[in-house]
């Protein structure tokens, strides 16, 4: 399977570096290089990926590169999933939420679905849009507060799915920014600090994408397995990859922790493998996490996948960076 996989920076927020060495990254073309203050490369940091975004790189132009084309595949009927990967501040909810002034991937998805969808007039479509939660291994619904601690099932019909999610059947794109909206409320409820619990959980927004042709007499004209098409599309905030020790609590932050790395591990695990190519490829441990199990449909066959890398600039962030581009270079 082809993963596309972009690293993307922030710009800096002021702090002070004295204690610091003066290493920095050096971004060039696709690669990006640990250097010394010197500007000399630090040897055995430096990786290449199919992009490299600097600061000055808008939600627009990641849009463009790393989800336009899973979107238009998705209504021709082929799965996909874009997510955001890095440590808690790197800029994730930057990426898919957006600002006022520079809508995110999510916003420009849903837009950019309808108007697809609006052009091609030879078919009728069924969209419904789901958005969850996954918070210490349970499946929380965003639609529907009461909904919480949800079960994924399995079933010939359905395949994999996670019962009793609510699904919106929904007509344009306002709708769901709405739906969107209301869901970023429920992913706060009763929380103190919204920050804390929005950087422990991963957030799956899911459009399902059905489509059949509109005239039947000219169903001749389709293979029959193009009579019909459905498509599942998730645009994932992962929680933040920052290790355990980091946060240096115990209790409940060691125990968020411990299933952020386990489900972020499985994701790891199974992308790894899952850009090997089918013959390298052996088991995928789908089963090992709720996010990979969920997940399961639309990784793998010929769905198409992207991820985006976020990372801080600072020095005092380059731990959790190299880590984050390992990460990266383990998809690419
Ligand atoms: P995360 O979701 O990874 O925890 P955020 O997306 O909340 O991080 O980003 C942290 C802060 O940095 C926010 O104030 C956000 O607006 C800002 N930020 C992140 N990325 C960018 C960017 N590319 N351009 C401008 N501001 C950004
Ligand atoms: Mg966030």
């Amino acid at each position: 399977m082809q993963i596309c996989v972009a690293v993307r920076v922030r710009p800096p927020v002021a702090v002070s570096q004295e204690i610091f060495n003066g290493n920095y990254w050096r971004l060039e073309d696709n690669h990006i290089s640990l250097c010394k203050s010197d500007g000399t490369h630090i040897s055995g940091v430096s990786y290449a990926f199919d992009h490299v975004f600097d600061e000055s790189c808008t939600n627009a132009r990641v849009y463009e590169l790393l989800t336009k084309d899973i979107i238009h595949s998705a209504v021709e009927g082929f799965n996909g999933t874009t997510f955001a990967y890095g440590q808690t501040s790197s800029g994730k909810t930057f990426t898919m939420n957006g600002s006022e002034t520079d809508p995110g991937i999510i916003h420009r998805a849903v837009r950019d679905i309808f108007n697809k969808i609006n052009m091609m007039s030879d078919r009728e479509f069924l969209i419904r849009v789901s958005y969850m939660e996954i918070y210490n291994e349970e499946i929380n619904d965003l639609l529907a507060v009461e909904h919480q601690k949800l079960q994924i099932h399995e079933s010939l019909e359905r395949g994999i799915f996670v019962a009793g999610v609510r699904e919106e059947i929904v007509n344009n794109a306002e709708q769901v920014l709405e739906l969107i909206a209301a869901g970023e409320v429920h992913r706060h409820f009763g929380e103190t600090n919204m920050n804390v619990r929005s950087s422990r959980s991963h957030t799956i927004f899911r459009m399902v994408i059905e489509s059949k042709v509109k005239d039947t007499n000219s169903l001749a004209d389709y293979s029959s397995s193009d009579a019909v098409r459905v498509s599942v599309l998730n645009l994932v905030d992962l929680a933040g990859s920052e290790r355990i020790a980091k946060t240096g609590a115990g209790g409940v932050r060691l125990k968020e922790g411990k299933h952020i790395n386990k489900s972020l591990m499985a994701l790891g695990n199974a992308i790894n493998k899952l850009s090997d190519g089918p013959k390298q490829r052996g088991h995928i441990p789908y089963r090992d996490s709720k996010l990979t199990r969920i997940l399961q449909p639309a990784l793998g066959g010929n769905a198409k996948t992207s991820i985006i890398c976020t990372i801080a600039p600072e020095e005092v962030h380059i731990e959790e960076t190299k880590g984050t581009l390992q990460f990266a270079s383990q998809a690419n």
